[in-house]
């Protein structure tokens, strides 16, 4: 890419697996991008090395005490990165006027506010955190239309939809001749346990993910299929497609990141390596095409693509997303808060890995539904259903000691 003016980018999340895979592109291209903020929660060490190598003007945490430890080491290395803490920082560098892009990368409901914020600064969002769309798809969206903001998927399946669509393509899938949108998924690491076995499942098997490398919670989200229903909400509302119109299909090979079929017969998919810096240079690079540092797919090798039904049986948690996907409103961000503490107390041992689908059902049931139409109807939502979902570890004895 033309490498006269460089790109200015706020990472959030950079010590999680988006962020460190994002500056390793980063880091192949020094004289297209420049890092103006990076943030982290918790891993102090990791972040200080990333100033040290990228030398941003902000690095932000979360606590005051992860801070100082920060600053402590930034000064032992001689580096002149500023650190912030807390919340509205992480809005801060979201919105700073010098940034031209946002790399969403926090996980969890946590991502939500910086996320929003980069869309109502009218940034290119480079969007990892599905949460956000899952949370408050409509408001998101509000928010980028209305501020000009550029919205980028990096979730492999959207951003494959995303390449496969019309470039000008506007929500309007009548227009652009769009059947169905066909959202892949390796079936995770228990597509073929015996069901009945599942109960035993320990949090190292279900982070252990066939084809991708990803942060913990989204691992059990795979290994749950949760991931997936949050995916068909995130499709819902970055292309403006209805469930009935978003097919789920098991490809357990994860060549094939997705595909789109249209009205005439043909179906276009975009296929790679699973390796999230594809996803992530194109984003970087759009609309042009940048160095991943992903080998080339050899077709002789993969020989087979293979595809399945989905057996909601087994992952229940799919069917709740597409039935807080019809019910709307805050459904689906009532679902996510129960999904957040399940996983929690699964990846604690409070929780079998079946009682995740068990908690996220009842939840899903028992809190009432509000209109999703302003960030405090989301956040009240959000956090009536976690507080929904201790009461119901607590009433089980699962408590946190
Ligand atoms: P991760 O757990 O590896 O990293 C999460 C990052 O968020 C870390 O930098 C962490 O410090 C930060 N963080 C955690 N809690 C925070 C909080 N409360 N406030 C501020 N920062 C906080 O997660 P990941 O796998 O990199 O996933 C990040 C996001 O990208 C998630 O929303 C996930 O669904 C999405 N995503 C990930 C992948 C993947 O392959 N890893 C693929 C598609 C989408
Ligand atoms: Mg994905």
């Amino acid at each position: 890419m033309s490498a006269s003016v460089k790109q200015k980018l706020t990472v959030l999340g950079a010590t999680g697996t988006i962020g460190v895979n994002t500056l390793d592109v980063v880091a192949r291209h020094p004289d297209a991008f420049e890092v103006v903020a990076l943030t982290g929660n918790g891993q102090v060490e990791r972040l200080s090395q990333q100033c040290v190598q990228f030398n941003p003007r902000y690095a932000v945490v979360l606590q005051e005490s992860a801070a100082e430890q920060l600053r402590s080491l930034l000064r032992e290395a001689g580096c002149q990165t500023e650190v912030l803490c807390g919340v509205e920082a992480l809005e801060f560098v979201s919105a700073l006027p010098e940034v031209d892009n946002v790399m969403a990368a926090i996980v969890g409901a946590a991502g939500l506010r910086p996320s929003l914020a980069a869309a109502q600064a009218g940034k290119r969002v480079l969007l990892a955190n599905k949460e956000t769309l899952v949370m408050s798809g409509r408001l998101f969206m509000d928010a980028v239309h209305h501020n000009g903001a550029v919205l980028l998927p990096i979730d492999s399946e959207h951003n494959a939809i995303f390449q496969a669509l019309p470039r000008d393509y506007n929500g309007d899938m009548q227009r652009a001749g769009v059947s169905k949108i066909l959202l892949t998924a390796s079936g995770g690491p228990f597509r073929r346990t015996p069901v009945e076995d599942l109960k035993q499942v320990t949090p190292e098997q279900a982070c252990a993910h066939p084809n991708w490398v990803m942060g913990r919670k989204i691992s059990v989200d795979s290994a749950t299929m949760m991931n997936k229903g949050l995916e068909v909400i995130e499709a819902h509302w970055l292309f403006n497609v209805p469930g009935k119109d978003i097919q789920v299909v098991i490809h357990p090979q994860s060549v094939i990141h997705s595909l789109v079929q249209y009205v005439d017969g043909s179906v276009l998919a975009e296929l790679g390596n699973p390796d999230m810096r594809t996803p992530i240079a194109y984003a970087l690079g759009y609309p042009e095409r940048i160095d991943a540092g992903v080998g080339q797919l050899d077709l002789f090798k993969v020989a087979q693509l293979n595809f399945e039904q989905p057996d909601l049986d087994r992952f229940p948690c799919l069917r709740l997303a597409f039935e807080a996907l019809e019910r709307g409103g805050s459904a689906p961000a009532i679902l996510n808060a129960a999904n957040e503490v399940a996983v929690a107390a699964f990846l604690d041992r409070r929780l079998a890995f079946t009682d995740i689908a068990r908690l996220n059902e009842e939840v899903l049931q028992t809190v009432s539904v509000n209109a999703a139409a302003t960030l405090e109807e989301v956040i009240a939502a959000d956090q009536v259903a976690r507080a929904t979902a201790q009461n119901w570890l607590e009433r089980r004895g699962m408590q946190a000691a």
